[in-house]
């Protein structure tokens, strides 16, 4: 018998405990520890930040579906993780015991890295559902009096696609209202060049995004570093090869969204052994932490090291089917410990991308996620605008039924060659 324990209850989390009832024994428990009780999909963010989504169409309530599931759910959130007891610290002051414990906890926002970034500063953010509903707000305001309009990622990000959706959104959604021809738009990334995605690139990203821009009349600045943002203007660096600044910029802006840096949440960063420095879950290639053997991270809280040195520091984005393949291997290989074998999955952390322009979109295949690639595949059309869409639905179909991976799903990933593990059981 045994008490599994899964932390944070985002995309991999959720997805982590539906797939985990398919490997633990009658006798063992499951439980999912997550701050409140309500499920947001976040790829959704940029549609609810233009008004384009409700929250009501994107949030579940996970109660009903945990408690058919039989796993047993606490809301408390997580205070610290303390690995030398097999606990966990909650919010309430009680302790939830595990014999092996899956951490999925996302990022922590470091919006306190430069000075006035964030919604408590002068950007709006599209990272979590509240922060997207204000945006909205901001830029029903801005739409009444309009002026420049600045969009990008910071120093450090590792979420590239998002930024140049929300643009590309907001270049549609102006275009629409007939009130695009006020609005000199620019994109600011940490990048070293457009299209680099924290990937060094996908297919034909590089020239692909470029050209959008272009013909959408966004300018940009590359291997861009924020300084400050005061109220209505951002600083912005430019940074040489030489890691020397080149230029420095004062950007006006009536309305800003700028992705941050991420880092470890509070519950795990500083936590010798388990962590780096930046607070992220420290794992080897079966999702399985080093020291803390039966300690498992998957999702955006996980480190993994940048593709290789660029100007401005970048980080790996973690995306949703490379977070998938990441549940999939911890759930066999906790399976394995719980049959007292070792360990052998390897997710393929395979990046499959659709990213939404609002009336099209750019869709790309990673696979591996890190160069140099078997596949490596980009392409832009009106069609990727819709299987987002349609996957969006089907994935909050996904979550409000409790499934993983229907068979349906793994019929057509097959069918497609595309596969979550390297090492088969
Ligand atoms: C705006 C945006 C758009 C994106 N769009 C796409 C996309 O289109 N396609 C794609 O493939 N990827 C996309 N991603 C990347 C990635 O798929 C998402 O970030 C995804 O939500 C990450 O899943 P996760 O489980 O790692 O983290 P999250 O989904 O963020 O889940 C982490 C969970 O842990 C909880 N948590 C944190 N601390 C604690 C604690 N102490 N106690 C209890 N619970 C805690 C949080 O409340 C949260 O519910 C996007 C990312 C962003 C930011």
């Amino acid at each position: 018998m045994a008490d599994i324990v899964v932390l944070g209850a985002g995309l991999g989390g959720t997805l982590m405990a539906y797939e985990l009832l398919g490997v633990v024994g009658p006798g063992d428990r499951l439980t999912v520890i997550g701050q409140g009780s309500l499920y947001h999909f976040v790829p959704s963010n940029p549609w609810v930040a233009i008004g384009w989504r409700e929250r009501d169409e994107v949030e579940i309530d996970l109660t009903d579906v945990m408690a058919r599931k039989r796993i047993n759910y606490l809301r408390q959130g997580a205070k610290r993780v303390v690995p030398a007891e097999n606990r966990i610290e909650l919010n309430d002051g009680t302790s939830a015991p595990y014999d092996y414990l899956v951490i999925a906890t996302g990022p922590d926002l470091a919006f306190d890295e430069i000075a006035g970034l964030g919604p408590e500063g002068h950007t709006q953010s599209i990272c979590h559902i509240d922060q997207a509903e204000k945006a909205h707000d901001a830029f029903e305001t801005f739409a009444r009096n309009q002026g420049p309009i600045v969009v990008g990622a910071v120093q450090g990000a590792s979420c590239f696609g998002p930024a140049y959706e929300y643009a590309f959104i907001l270049d549609t959604e102006l275009r629409k209202r007939r009130i695009r021809d006020k609005v000199p738009m620019t994109f600011v990334t940490s990048e070293p060049y457009i299209g680099h995605l924290g990937l060094d690139g996908v297919g034909d990203t590089k020239s692909l995004l470029e050209s959008r821009l272009r013909d959408r009349h966004i300018k940009w600045i590359t291997s861009a570093r924020v300084h400050h943002v005061d109220d209505g203007k951002m600083t912005v660096e430019e940074v040489g090869d030489d890691g020397n600044v080149k230029k420095t910029t004062e950007l006006p802006f009536a309305f800003s969204m700028m992705l941050p840096a991420f880092r470890g949440v509070g519950a795990v960063r500083g936590i010798e052994g388990l962590t780096n420095p930046r607070g992220f879950v420290v794992v080897d290639k079966r999702q399985r932490n080093p020291k803390f053997k039966n300690i498992f991270g998957i999702g955006v809280c996980i480190a993994i090291p940048p593709v290789g040195p660029t100007p401005v520091p970048v980080g790996v984005p973690k995306t949703g089917f490379m977070i998938e393949s990441m549940v999939t291997a911890t759930a066999h290989n906790i399976g394995s410990l719980l049959k007292g074998k070792e360990p052998t999955d390897v997710a393929t952390w395979n990046a499959i991308c659709l990213a939404d322009f609002g009336d099209s979109g750019v869709a790309f295949v990673a696979e591996p996620q890190i160069p140099p690639r078997n596949l490596n595949w980009s392409a832009e059309g009106k069609w990727v605008h819709y299987a987002k869409v349609a996957f969006e639905k089907y994935f909050l179909h996904k979550i409000r039924r409790g499934e993983s991976e229907p068979f349906y799903e793994r019929w057509v990933m097959e069918g497609l060659g595309i596969r979550k593990l390297t090492h088969a059981r």
